[in-house]
């Protein structure tokens, strides 16, 4: 094992190393003695650990190398890490230290321990107003962090964000964030379909603007309990955003439509955040009423989500999952070099 790079002088955490993490186990149920898993990605799992020293809690992220390589995502993950290093926001998790063997590479996150916005929406159904443009508030903090460094996220949808502990959002799961001059566009096509930008489906090149785009599907999801557009082909939901009808529920009131509405335009030059006053503008939609933005900042607000948040063992919000005990084969191409 060895450690992949000193933290960032900043981070008090620049004495964590890998031998001094342990997995937290299922104290009951069907699981008990079994590490806990917090969710299971596209390419690896994530892990609650803690340290036996001072028992503060960690997510650890872990990435097969091999699948990695197998499916191409390389430079993603390569930027993954580089993005979260960099990243000192509190609206986006926090990664302490990464690390590397021969068959994964790790990634030691701040445990988000509310659990996933996905996870709460499906237990309720959908949010109130309240919940709802608290959550928005959270994601449009981020995306202007983000985007002042020049960074697009391409990959907002409820499962990759988190609640803390203090009910606050925090974005995780950079592997499509992007660095993109102004001005430039790039034309992967990339995100999860149901919160594609037309843009990107008609692969016209795309910038910022397909952030916009997604918190437009974001906040209608919330409120709504699922995405505008859907179905279980990616074609057909495809064929629906290019079609660009928004239908919806009756419900919603005039100021959520209209802000879903101003930021889910079809031309990108056209959406709210993307023109000229930038994301102000959303700041300043009236649907977040009297917003405290300042405060949500300063993390002074009581945040209406806490009551989605359950009490008991750590793990409570998320959902169980079983123990994967097959390894992943070795892997020493070495695109992991500067991980
Ligand atoms: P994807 O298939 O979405 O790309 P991934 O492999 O990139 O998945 P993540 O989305 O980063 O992985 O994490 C997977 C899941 O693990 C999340 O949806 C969440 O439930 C959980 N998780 C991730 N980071 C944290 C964290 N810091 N604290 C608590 N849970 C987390
Ligand atoms: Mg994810």
């Amino acid at each position: 094992m060895q450690e992949a790079e000193t933290p960032a002088k900043s981070l008090p955490s620049s004495t964590l190393r890998f031998k001094d993490l342990v997995p937290v186990l299922y104290q009951e149920g069907r699981f008990q003695g079994d590490p806990v898993t917090l969710g299971v990605g596209g390419f690896g799992r994530v892990e609650l650990m803690t340290t036996i020293k001072h028992g503060k809690y960690y997510a650890m992220k872990r990435v097969s190398k091999k699948q990695i390589v197998a499916k191409r995502q390389e430079e993603h993950m390569l930027f993954e890490k580089k993005i979260l290093k960099a990243i000192q926001c509190d609206f986006i998790v926090r990664l302490y230290s990464t690390f590397k063997d021969t068959r994964y590479i790790y990634m030691v996150m701040d445990f988000c321990s509310g659990g996933e916005i996905w996870t709460k929406l499906k237990e309720v159904g959908r949010f109130d107003e309240p919940i709802a443009v608290f959550c928005t508030a959270c994601v449009v903090e981020a995306y202007a962090y983000l985007h002042k460094k020049n960074i697009m996220y391409r990959d907002l949808k409820p499962e990759n964000l988190m609640l803390d502990q203090r009910g606050y959002i925090k974005l995780v799961d950079f592997g499509f964030a992007k660095e993109l001059m102004r001005g430039d566009k790039t034309y992967s096509f990339v995100g999860t379909p149901e919160y594609m930008a037309p843009e990107i489906i008609k692969n016209q090149g795309h910038d910022f603007a397909v952030d916009f785009w997604s918190l437009g599907i974001l906040i209608f999801e919330l409120l709504a309990g699922s995405p505008p557009f859907s179905s279980s082909e990616p074609q057909k939901i495809y064929a629906k955003i290019l079609d660009g009808e928004l239908k919806y529920p009756p419900y919603m009131n005039e100021a959520a439509k209209s802000i879903i509405s101003k930021l889910c335009r079809p031309r990108p030059g056209q959406r709210l955040g993307n023109t000229k006053n930038g994301i102000k503008e959303v700041r300043h939609h009236r649907w977040f009423g009297n917003m405290n933005w300042h405060k949500l900042r300063l993390g002074q607000l009581e945040a209406p989500t806490v009551r989605l948040i359950r009490k008991g063992p750590c793990y409570i919000n998320f959902d169980r999952f079983p123990v994967d005990h097959t390894k992943a084969d070795e892997d020493f191409s070495g695109w992991d070099r500067d991980f």
